[in-house]
């Protein structure tokens, strides 16, 4: 039976595809994009979350650790101090054996990430079915980056279509032609994640170049896919009139129209994830953007042609 390692399954989105819908977060991304609101979702294995808020300093999971990869009991107000570097976490010498999170009385170590079968995610996300029938909404495999884990992915689509679910894909588009193609049997709609069109800076903040994303988006189009282009707007990388003019003149070349471009305003609500992971937040002095600066853009890719929204 075929499993993947499932960072969440969140219920009731309004933001990721038509109607409401149940996204399902595969864990493991061979992207690093430095603005990433799912930091959790990046390696492909479980991890701990930390939760210095409602840690009491008591030192039960320092006890119950095999490896001595929890520091000892320090001042709970140094620790809460907004300022303070101080982490329970030596992360170099854990092995996610998670006999800690066992023995913490206050829900201060969280384990992200499990093993799931298609049948234990299907069963879960069936339960939302009255919602999806009457919002026009369905299920969407998110991540990470579901082209990881591209054989739980497909089966995981297809099973919802054999329940009549509709099935969004959100994708960096980063992996093999031949996976997507997989998924594109069964995917009603595509939400294709563009972050750059120069691949040189796409490389500079997401770790890798882009020449295969944009071939494979061509090949998607190509097939007549429905395709939504989510281009994250972030200050001072991508939020220019003039770059947001040459994204036009890209999606205009592809073989076949997309049905929608939805704008993600850069914003740092996933601060406190990496926080709880004892990793730094690179964006901190990055502003978020402004709503009406989204607004110019989304008007001006109304008028060259295209559906336009501001999402989140
Ligand atoms: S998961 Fe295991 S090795 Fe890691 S800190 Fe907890 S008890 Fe120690
Ligand atoms: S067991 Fe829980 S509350 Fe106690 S020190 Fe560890 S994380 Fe904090």
């Amino acid at each position: 039976m075929k499993k993947a390692l499932i960072s969440d399954i969140q219920f009731y989105s309004l933001n990721d595809g038509p109607g409401i819908r149940t996204n399902v977060f595969l864990k493991g991304c061979p992207l690093h994009c430095e603005w990433c609101h799912n930091p959790e979702t990046q390696p492909p294995t479980p991890e701990l979350y930390w939760k210095r808020m409602l840690c009491a300093q008591c030192g039960r999971c320092m006890e119950a650790c095999p490896n001595d990869a929890i520091n000892a009991p320090i001042d709970p107000g140094i620790a809460m101090d907004s300022d303070s570097t101080y982490h329970k976490i030596i992360r170099d010498r854990c092995n996610n054996c998670m006999a800690c999170v066992k023995a913490c009385l206050y829900d201060a170590l969280v384990v992200v990430g499990e093993d799931r079968s298609i049948d234990d995610v299907i069963g879960e996300v069936v339960r939302d079915a009255p919602f999806y029938n009457n919002s026009g909404g369905g299920m969407t495999i998110s991540g990470g980056e579901p082209l990881l884990h591209h054989e739980f992915s497909a089966e995981l689509a297809r099973r919802a279509k054999e329940k009549g679910i509709n099935v969004c894909v959100d994708t960096s588009g980063y992996g093999s032609w031949e996976a997507l193609e997989e998924l594109a049997r069964y995917a009603d709609i595509f939400l294709f994640d563009l972050k750059h069109l120069d691949s040189n800076e796409h490389k500079r903040r997401t770790g890798v170049g882009n020449r295969e994303i944009l071939e494979n988006l061509q090949k998607l189009s190509a097939l007549g896919e429905r395709i939504w282009i989510r281009l994250p707007v972030i200050a001072g990388y991508n939020d220019s009139m003039d770059y947001m003019k040459g994204v036009v003149d890209f999606l205009k070349s592809l073989p076949n129209p997309v049905e929608k471009v939805d704008l993600l305003p850069f914003h740092n609500w996933c601060q406190d994830k990496y926080g709880w992971l004892g990793k730094k937040w690179e964006m901190k002095e990055i502003d978020a953007m402004d709503y009406g600066d989204c607004e110019t853009i989304r008007r001006m890719f109304e008028y060259s042609g295209f559906t336009a929204t501001v999402g989140s």
